[in-house]
């Protein structure tokens, strides 16, 4: 089975969030399946600097009104088709914000580009590889089944997949001339989205099957206070969608083998997570002692509930345990987390910026990692926590209702427990968990069983993968494969 898959980022090359984890880790985990997945994704210029003989596989002379072409190469396993067009993606600033942290003014034409180039090269323009299905990411890519759809007939099946419907893709109607669209495509059943372009809700009209990174956020954005907007449109298409967890590579999160951290470690002897807590507490400037050590490592926003965190602080700090907070974000909650850290010397601190090696150092030193969200569509933080032994603390709300056991004393007498969930997600109850979590800590014997019930758990790609596999199975002609 041959399968394109276009993605706006991709780890190693270029990450904003979990995303990128995902296009990253789950082409490697189907290969192990036998489908052979390509990866469209744009030449921002982190991408082209880790290119190494890229070949031109296809040129466009005119798309959207760039010159664009795709070049073919192998970068840590993965095989991409990039979309080399410098007057759209050749530029500083991150994938969708410039260096002063607005949009960049012409999203809607880069990932129309990008969109339409995945369309071109599903209908075969590349001259030795065609692929089977497409399964195309967030709204960045919502266009590529519309463009299938309208420009391409007969389409290939197509998978939509929604990692976040925070993220729409919403732009005035005024680009729709733009787009190369027939003007019957700016229809309810086409792009159009209350008057406007929406992108993602494109790709949830026009792709065969949408699908979601949790069952429970499957079933949460049928609500209207999950939605967005969209429950509408996803009520009717429910007999399309379907949940999947997220797994998470676990070559490059092992506690054993980890290369950011200080000391490597495994289930069997949990000890010499001691030095790692001891280096994160080092590089925060907290105190060395047993109490329990806190982490965050997020977008410091209001999705993420970093307004309770900042509101529980002082409680959790009153209450023995210390806090250290990786993130970037809202600059009120970076201001209010800050002052924490100000009131708080030596028990919470703050390092305001994306630091991949230090996330990792921390989920090996820090006891537990506050992820209190109002929305998770499945969230990787508690799967790198589940893995490393640092017991997530979370919102029982999408992913993270799906891949955390609370310790309740059913769950704790039956061994199940892999962390603490509360609802509902309220500074009351974050502070309630807390509590608890740290009444847990202070009783070493059963802290070390959920740890180590939490590393025994299964966050591989394994079974998510193989779901994948039988989703787009059931969209190939029968008997095809
Ligand atoms: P989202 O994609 O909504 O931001 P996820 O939990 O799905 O949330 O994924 C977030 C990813 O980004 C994880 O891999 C997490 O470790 C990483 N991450 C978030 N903030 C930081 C940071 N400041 N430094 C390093 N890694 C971070």
């Amino acid at each position: 089975m041959k399968v394109l898959s276009v993605a706006s980022e991709i780890y190693p090359l270029i990450k904003t969030g979990g995303l990128a984890d995902v296009a990253g880790a789950l082409p490697l985990a189907l290969a192990g399946r036998g489908v052979e997945v390509k990866t469209l994704i744009p030449a921002y210029p982190a991408v082209r600097a880790a290119l190494r003989e890229e070949q031109s596989v296809l040129r466009f002379g005119d798309l959207l009104g760039v010159e664009a072409q795709i070049l073919s190469a192998k970068v840590a396993g993965l095989d991409l088709l990039v979309l080399d067009a410098p007057a759209l993606f050749d530029r500083s600033g991150g994938p969708y914000i410039d260096r002063d942290g607005r949009d960049h003014h012409d999203n809607w034409r880069r990932f129309a580009a990008l969109s339409l180039a995945g369309a071109h090269l599903a209908a075969g323009r590349l001259p030795d590889w065609r692929p089977d299905l497409v399964h195309v990411h967030d709204w960045q890519t919502g266009l590529v089944p519309a463009y299938m759809r309208f420009l391409e007939p007969p389409a290939l099946p197509s998978v939509m997949t929604i990692h976040n419907i925070a993220f729409q893709g919403n732009f005035p109607s005024s680009i729709f001339p733009m787009l190369g669209l027939p003007a019957h495509a700016f229809d309810i059943d086409g792009v159009e989205y209350y008057g406007q372009v929406g992108y993602l809700k494109a790709g949830i009209q026009t792709a065969w099957a949408v699908s979601t990174v949790s069952p429970s956020y499957a079933e949460e954005i049928l609500t209207p206070e999950f939605g967005m907007g969209l429950e509408g449109l996803l009520n009717r298409r429910s007999g399309e969608l379907h949940g999947i967890v997220n797994g998470i590579d676990t070559d490059v999160w092992n506690p054993q083998t980890d290369p950011a951290i200080a000391r490597p470690y495994g289930a069997g002897d949990l000890k010499p997570r001691a030095d790692n807590k001891r280096t994160v507490e080092t590089h925060f400037g907290l105190v060395d002692d047993d109490s329990p050590l806190f982490c965050v490592i997020s977008r410091l926003t209001w999705q993420k509930g970093m307004d309770l965190v900042a509101e529980v602080v002082d409680d959790l700090v009153e209450r023995g345990g210390k806090l250290a907070v990786l993130g970037s974000g809202d600059p009120g909650l970076v201001a209010a987390l800050q002052s924490a850290a100000a009131r708080h010397p030596g028990r919470v601190g703050i390092a305001v910026s994306y630091n991949e090696p230090l996330s990792h150092l921390m989920q090996a030193g820090c006891d537990a990692i506050l992820i209190p969200s109002r929305f998770e569509p499945c969230g990787l933080t508690q799967l790198y926590g589940l893995r490393y032994g640092c017991v997530p603390v979370v919102s029982r709300t999408g992913g993270l209702n799906d891949t955390v056991i609370d310790a309740n004393p059913a769950a704790l007498g039956s061994r199940a427990a892999t962390g603490i969930s509360f609802s509902p997600v309220t500074s009351e109850a974050l502070r309630r968990a807390i509590r608890r979590t740290i009444r847990l800590y202070e009783d070493k014997k059963t802290w070390a069983q959920i740890q180590k019930q939490g590393m025994k758990s299964d966050v591989s790609w394994d079974k998510s993968a193989a779901l994948y596999e039988h989703l787009y199975s059931s969209l190939l002609p029968k008997g095809s494969h």
